[in-house]
């Protein structure tokens, strides 16, 4: 099977894509509905994990370029290798395919991927100000501050490669890029739209809380507590997904307790 061609696709390969087409499509509505999103700007992908355990045979699906959010359906999401070369759609991926292809390529665990540019979350990066843990949700979901990453211009791997350095020395699912916006991952592109969605919410109250005086931070071990208790208490009885002390990366990717 290549997954470069369609037309070589087994039976399971093409239930996956399928499923994934309509999932992306759905959760791409979810920014709009969420309001992380104007016009066209902004994107969810998640990915399709092939039989190779190196993920050479994985692919990603991801908004088309330039549709509006309520004229999406699962057969215009685009499928394209981990390369970001388009293999299956018609017309163009969206423009970050390649910060979303990177992230997938570097960071084996990661499923989803969303990027917004959601307005308080954008206000703090236009800042370069990570977001402070002064919030325990915000221990809870991304383990400590919401950090910032580099200044990058879209066109090449430096807004991926952005997104990794940052994400990979941080719990945080979350990444500030500068002077641009979100980025968040997760175990699948729902997880990640939860993310962005979390993103927006503690930038909101940190920056309302800001008006009237210096927030109080958390202190580390109580923040390690929330953390913990989070993604690992909760997450026994959640889908599994891996704690930050597996694989290598210190992103916790997907947290498991989906309601309060
Ligand atoms: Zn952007």
């Amino acid at each position: 099977m290549d997954p470069r061609q369609p037309g070589t696709w087994d039976d399971a390969c093409v239930s996956s894509v399928r499923g994934a087409r309509e999932t992306v499509a759905a959760q791409n509505a979810e920014l709009l509905r969420w309001e992380l999103v104007v016009w066209t700007a902004g994107n969810a992908s998640q990915r399709v994990r092939g039989r190779a355990a190196d993920g050479s045979e994985d692919l990603l699906v991801i908004k088309p370029s330039g549709v509006p959010y309520d004229e999406l359906t699962p057969e215009s999401m685009i499928v394209c290798t981990l390369d970001g070369e388009p293999v299956l759609g018609e017309g163009a991926p969206s423009s970050d395919t390649a910060a979303h292809a990177y992230v997938y390529r570097h960071m084996p665990r990661v499923g989803g991927v969303v990027h917004t540019h959601s307005t308080y979350a954008t206000a703090w990066a236009a800042r370069g100000e990570p977001i402070p843990c002064v919030l325990t949700m915000m221990g809870d979901e991304f383990g400590g501050d919401i950090p910032v990453g580099p200044f990058a211009l879209i066109g090449d791997d430096s807004i991926g490669q952005g997104i990794v350095h940052t994400l990979e020395r941080s719990r945080s699912r979350a990444v500030l890029m500068q002077n641009h916006g979100p980025f968040t991952i997760g175990r699948d592109a729902r997880d990640a739209v939860k993310a962005a969605v979390m993103v927006e919410e503690v930038a909101r109250t940190v920056h309302i809380a800001r008006q009237l005086g210096e927030p109080i931070p958390i202190p580390q071990d109580r923040i390690d507590h929330l953390y913990e208790r989070y993604q690992f208490v909760y997450g026994q009885h959640g889908s599994g997904s891996a704690g930050p002390d597996e694989g290598g990366a210190t992103s916790s990717v997907g947290t498991q307790k989906e309601s309060e």
